[in-house]
């Protein structure tokens, strides 16, 4: 397998050339095909495996294919990561692969300012990477909104409910319109998980790696 398969335009090649990637891992492989597809993807991947990338890619071209970037809106892309730690490591990354496009991309997390984050996000974001809590918070303060959120990732799962977000991360999935297309990451396979991914996602694509 080679990146080329993926059929991305020159501005994310030039940023995964740079990464000095050789090949996509074995997630990658399965589920970028599936998420570029418009399939809702349920991907059982340690840390390691390269699934960071595996959402953010495709997150870039489903918010580089719609049709009007309007300024000033809520996220088109929506990512959801149990902790402030993985939160920055995403958005970092996001950073990296959002740079040759008009993607402005947030963060925002439990424990950093509130009004640095809701400043941030009212100046308008295409991507947002935020915990549960804080994402609730934000939304509630009317610093951002789902109205155009179509693109919808939880990431490490498991860990979001072994931390106690379940009813936030419940509460993100419902409020986020049902035509959206969703992707799940989890480390493990508990029965919370399979019940978030029954009731979160629309016949999915699973990709164990
Ligand atoms: P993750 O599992 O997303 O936390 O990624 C773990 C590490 O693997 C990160 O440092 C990535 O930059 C790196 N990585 C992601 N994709 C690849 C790839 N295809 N080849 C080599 N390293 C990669």
């Amino acid at each position: 397998a080679s990146f080329a398969h993926f059929s991305f335009d020159e501005g994310l090649m030039k940023q995964i050339r740079k990464s000095e990637f050789e090949r996509p891992t074995p997630i990658q492989a399965q589920a970028i095909p599936a998420a570029l597809s418009g399939r809702d993807v349920l991907g059982l991947a340690q840390t390691g495996s390269g699934k960071t990338v595996a959402y953010l890619w495709p997150a870039i071209v489903h918010i580089m294919d719609q049709e009007e970037l309007q300024p000033g809106e809520g996220p088109i892309g929506l990512v959801i990561v149990p902790t402030r730690e993985l939160a920055i490591q995403v958005y970092q990354q996001a950073r990296i692969y959002c740079k040759p496009y008009n993607i402005n991309v947030v963060c925002a997390y439990g424990g950093g300012s509130k009004y640095e984050q809701q400043q941030a996000l009212q100046e308008g974001a295409e991507l947002v990477i935020g915990t549960p809590g804080r994402i609730i918070d934000m939304v509630k303060i009317g610093a951002t909104n789902f109205f155009r959120t179509t693109f919808l990732v939880f990431d490490e799962a498991d860990r979001m409910f072994d931390l106690g977000f379940e009813a936030q991360v419940k509460s993100i999935a419902d409020h986020i319109r049902p035509d959206r297309q969703c992707l799940m990451f989890s480390a493990t396979f508990k029965r919370k998980v399979e019940q978030l991914a029954y009731h979160a996602l629309q016949v999915p694509v699973k990709v164990v790696c």
